[in-house]
């Protein structure tokens, strides 16, 4: 099992280093994040300790399960889940550096709040539904600039990026689409020049399209299945939780 962890950990550093090497893209600016839903804390331990430090949970009672048994090896946790207002003490509370799944007002609002509390700041990207899927979370583009001004009006939240996940297809055109929305929002957020917002980051691209996210700009591409093998859930459990049945 640890030999599979990392053989697999050295082929996705080799299909990273390739697309770099194609799109002319320094390979220190795209960043491999872990996505260890459903993975033991065992398990993740393993890449931890062969240095890689960036992962993340898609769901709160993963995290705090995890949470002792890993507390101790340095790495950094960011959030990517759909996260509901009643849980964001707990994301604080387990230490999470940066929510990259902040997707509407109210959520910035009363995290804000809480941060304020206890005199804190946490780093967020800015969720972007760009593959018009009834079932994906994130603002709709067409929002996400006036979304990401309203949002930097609290001196808690700092603004770092955008994050998406791209449609599911085996075109890689149409997945392609997904991610040149999130660089043109980039884009433009950057040419409005809001006060207190960093749009460095392009979190997107996972196992399967990770090249194509690169190409188009990712910094930080979120890798699960092609690290840590097949989960037993399908991914809709984790991202359509309360959007079941909502389609209007
Ligand atoms: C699970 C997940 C990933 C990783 O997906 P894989 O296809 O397993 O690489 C990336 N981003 C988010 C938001 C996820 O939930």
């Amino acid at each position: 099992m640890k030999e599979d962890i990392l053989h697999n950990l050295t082929i996705i550093n080799n299909r990273i280093k390739t697309a770099c090497e194609r799109s002319g893209r320094n390979l220190n600016d795209v960043k491999l994040l872990l996505a260890t839903k459903t993975v033991s804390a065992d398990r993740i331990k393993i890449a931890l300790e062969n240095g890689h430090t960036l992962i993340a949970e898609n769901k709160v009672q993963e995290l705090k399960e995890k949470y002792d048994d890993l507390k101790d090896i340095p790495h950094d946790n960011h959030f990517i889940g759909h996260l509901q207002t009643n849980k964001i003490k707990d994301i604080l509370k387990y230490d999470v550096t940066c929510l990259q799944s902040l997707d509407r007002l109210d959520l910035a609002e009363k995290l804000h709040q809480k941060l304020l509390a206890e005199n804190r700041t946490i780093d967020v990207l800015i969720q972007v539904n760009t593959s018009n899927e009834e079932s994906k979370f994130g603002v709709d583009p067409s929002k996400a600039v006036e979304l990401t001004r309203k949002i930097s009006g609290f001196s808690t939240l700092k603004i770092k990026g955008l994050m998406t996940i791209g449609l599911f297809s085996a075109e890689t055109q149409k997945v392609r689409v997904c991610f040149k929305i999130l660089r043109n929002l980039q884009q433009e957020i950057l040419h409005e020049h809001i006060p207190h917002v960093e749009m460095k980051e392009l979190s997107m691209g996972m196992s399967g399209d990770l090249e194509t996210a690169i190409e188009e700009g990712a910094t930080i591409v979120r890798v699960g299945t092609a690290v840590f093998g097949a989960r037993i859930y399908p991914d809709s459990y984790y991202w359509n939780e309360d959007k079941t049945n909502t389609k209007a």
